[in-house]
This record gives structure tokens, sequence and C-alpha cells, in this order.
């Protein structure tokens, strides 16, 4: 029997597997989904995590739960694809397993990309992993204790002015202002929330008209903008500039950048300048027709322009490559991927939300239900749904959960 074979099972893995379910109903042929871990998780909200907005188990599924009959998950980390003998090794806790393959989808995602600066990824913590977020809560959280015990000022540093940056500085400083409605002997005076740019202005890949309301808001929550500055260093206790200016720190969030995260490849790729997988029209790897490549890993070209690094561009792109799979077998033309951006919303914390859909900008309270409805919708199965709605909804009027875990 005819395999496919997909690497990773994130939102471009684990959507061509459904995908590719539903196109072969009738047809036999076999899906493997390879993942190092047993669940999906949802990435966009995983700093609600960090916060205490949702529980952990929120923003997770375990594959058994959204995979159907007609896939196989396999858990285990692929360390090496030899694209000539179009063979596979999986490491796992029971043992290596080679597989081979008719076709395969590469789609294993982006790792933190510290671009060589000293000291950051050693002094810094990432946002890319449920543990990621389990470990900067804890971190938050003692800080939030030490300025409440202690006459310590804290530094928080969140490097990046990207959409995840913004959103989660918003966040902490909501987590803060919650913290001193618990506890109201803390000086909040104290926390320096400081988010930093290269630019000169955060979100600058957006419209200015969005870059303005969130540079407004962020103000409003006493976020400091540290814009022009770019990162020479970074120590245990310190951020030093290019510029030669410097300043504390107590905790550095890197989120800011990310790299392909590709197992060993023995074969005749190309790989752009970040190291990402160059695919053609047809989300193809050049020279091996029978290879896919989707999402972060995948370096697009359209209009002269590279995709974003986005769910929504997995998300979609997975729909092609699960057609251009049952096209290929069935000796039908293949598909060209078109990507079409939706809209972009960005949360800044609770009841406030802009962005753009359809050209327009948007902002304010109905934009923020409607962020988090958008993302209710996109969360696998029913379930989840049920229970994130839930979380989200007796957060509104219940503590957070600020346990440590
Ligand atoms: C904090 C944060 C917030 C974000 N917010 C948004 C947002 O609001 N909207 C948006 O559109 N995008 C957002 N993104 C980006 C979005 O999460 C990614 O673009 C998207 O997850 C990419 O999907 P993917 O399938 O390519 O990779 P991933 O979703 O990262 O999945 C890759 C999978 O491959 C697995 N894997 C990797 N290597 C191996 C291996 N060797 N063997 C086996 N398995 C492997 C990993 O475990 C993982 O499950 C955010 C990202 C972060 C980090």
């Amino acid at each position: 029997m005819k395999n496919v074979v997909i690497i990773g099972g994130g939102f471009g893995g684990v959507y061509t597997a459904l995908n590719l379910s539903k196109l072969f109903k009738k047809i036999d042929i076999k899906i493997y989904l390879i993942d190092k871990k047993n669940y999906f998780i949802f990435v966009p909200l995983i700093h609600e995590i960090a916060v205490g907005k949702i529980s952990i188990d929120n923003a997770i599924v375990p594959y058994i739960d959204i995979l159907n009959k007609n896939i196989e998950f396999l858990e285990g980390e692929v360390d090496l694809i030899d694209l000539d003998k179009k063979i596979i090794n999986v490491k796992s806790f029971y043992g290596n397993i080679k597989l081979n393959y008719h076709y395969l989808v590469i789609a294993t995602g982006s790792k933190t990309n510290f671009f060589n600066i000293k000291g950051a990824q050693s002094n810094s913590y990432e946002l890319k992993s449920l543990q990621d977020a389990l470990r900067l809560k804890n971190k938050l959280l003692d800080l939030l204790e030490i300025c409440r015990l202690t006459e310590k000022e804290i530094n928080i540093n969140i490097i990046g002015g990207g959409a995840t940056e913004v959103e989660l500085s918003a966040e902490i400083a909501d987590l803060v202002y919650y913290y001193k409605n618990i506890y109201k002997n803390l000086n909040v005076d104290k926390i320096k929330i400081n988010l930093i740019d290269k630019n000169n202005d955060v979100l600058i890949q957006f419209d200015p008209r969005i870059r303005e309301k969130a540079r407004n808001k962020l103000i409003e929550k006493k976020i400091n903008l540290f814009l022009n500055k770019e990162v020479e260093e970074i120590g245990e206790s310190y951020i030093k500039f290019k510029d030669g200016y410097k300043i504390n720190s107590d905790i550095n969030i890197w989120v800011a950048g990310v790299a392909p995260n590709l197992p060993n490849i023995v074969g005749d790729i190309k790989l752009d300048k970040t190291g990402k997988i160059i695919v053609n029209e047809y989300l193809q790897v050049k020279d091996y027709k029978e290879v896919f490549a989707l999402g972060d890993c995948a370096y697009f070209l359209q209009n002269n322009k590279p995709l974003p690094n986005l769910a929504q561009v997995a998300f979609k792109q997975s729909k092609t490559v699960a057609l251009n799979i049952y096209n290929l077998e069935n000796k039908k033309e293949l598909k060209k991927f078109i990507y079409k951006h939706t809209g972009d919303l960005i949360s800044l914390g609770d009841w406030y939300a802009i962005g753009k859909i359809y050209g327009t900008i948007v902002s304010g309270k109905f934009f923020w239900w409607l962020w988090r409805t958008v993302y209710l919708f996109k969360i696998p199965t029913l379930k989840k749904k049920i229970k994130l709605a839930i979380d989200w909804t007796f957060n509104l009027f219940y503590n957070r959960d600020i346990s440590k875990i």
C-alpha cells in the first residue's frame, strides 16, 4: 500500500493529514503523522497560559482526539530524511524506526532565532512550547512576589515589537494590575515592562493606523517603549544596546525571530538564507516532486515576497499540499498555491483588540470579543472549544489561575 508520511503535527501537518484523509476516503493509502509530542498545541494562545488566563490543557489537544482512523500517529523525533533513498529515521522512546515513503510532507515549523546575539540564548525566556509558557509563568509570578515583599525594582524586558511581543506585553501589564488587585501593598510603579525594538515603531509590518493605536494602548498600560534600540548583548541582569545604552533586567523574553526547525536532510535541496526549504508554486521541493514542505519551515515567494510565518499561512497551504498529493497519485494537473490574507487581529489585554479586516481598521471591545471567537472556532474539537469558552468566561468573573507548576 502506498503511504504519505507527514513530519510535524502543527497547523501545517495536522491539517494536511485531515485534508488527505478526506480526499483519499475511497482509495487505499496509508497516512502517517509524526511528532515529537503526542498533542497538538494551539501556539497563538500560549501567552495566555503564561499569564494564568487559561489553563494548560485548553491550548493543547491530544492527536488521538483530532485525527481519524485513516491516520496513524507516531510519537518520535525525525532526525534524518534521506530524499534520495526515500526513507526517514524516527527516534522514539520505544526505539528507532526507519520508514519508507511514497509521498513526504515536511511541516516541522520553526524554532527561536537568537541571531547570534551575545548572551541572548542563555539569558532569555522563549515562548514556543507549553514548557516555555510554564517556565515564563513561574518566573513572572516569582518576580511579582519579589516586588511585593522586597524593595526591589523589577525590569521585565520583552525583545521585539512584533504582534506576539505586543500581545504578550499587554497581557503581562494586565497580570501586574490583577496582582495589584489582590495584594494592595504591591507598588506597581516598581515594575517596569520594557518593550524593545530596533525599528522606530512597534508592529512595523502593519498599517501605520494600527501601529498608532497599539502604541497608544501600550503607553496607556504604562509599558515603556524602547524604539530604535538594537540589542547588542544580553546579560543575566542587563541588556546592552548597540548605541551603548544599557538597561537593567530581571527577565528577558525573546520571542523575536524564528528560524526553520529542520532535521538533517540528505539530498539536493535548496534553502533560502534563513535555512527554509524553497518550494515551488505547488509547494513541492525542487527536484523531488513527491516531497512537499509548508508552514514556517518552507520558503514560498508570492509577488516577490516570502510569505510570513503565520498559522493561517500553514493552514491554507495544507489544503493545496493534500490536493496536490491526491492529484499526483491520480495523474491530474497540480494546483498552484495562492495565498489570500484574511486579516489581522491583535489583542492588547482584556477587552481591547485592533486589526484590519478586509482593508478596514477596527478596534475596541467588540473586536476583542471577535478575536476570541475566531480562536475558539479555530481550536480543534468541540470538547476543547467548550472548555476554552468556559475558561475565558470564568476568568472574566473569577480569579486567574496563578499556581506555579
Ligand atoms: C507565541 C506565538 C504566538 C503566535 N501567534 C500567532 C497568531 O496569533 N496568528 C498566527 O497566524 N500565527 C501566530 N503564530 C505563528 C504560528 O504559530 C506559526 O506560524 C504556525 O504554528 C506554523 O505552523 P507549522 O505547522 O509550520 O509549525 P508548528 O505549528 O510549529 O508545528 C511544527 C510541529 O513539528 C514538530 N516537529 C518539529 N521538528 C520535528 C521533528 N524533527 N520530528 C518530529 N516532529 C517535529 C513540532 O513538535 C511541532 O508540533 C504565533 C507563534 C508564536 C510562537
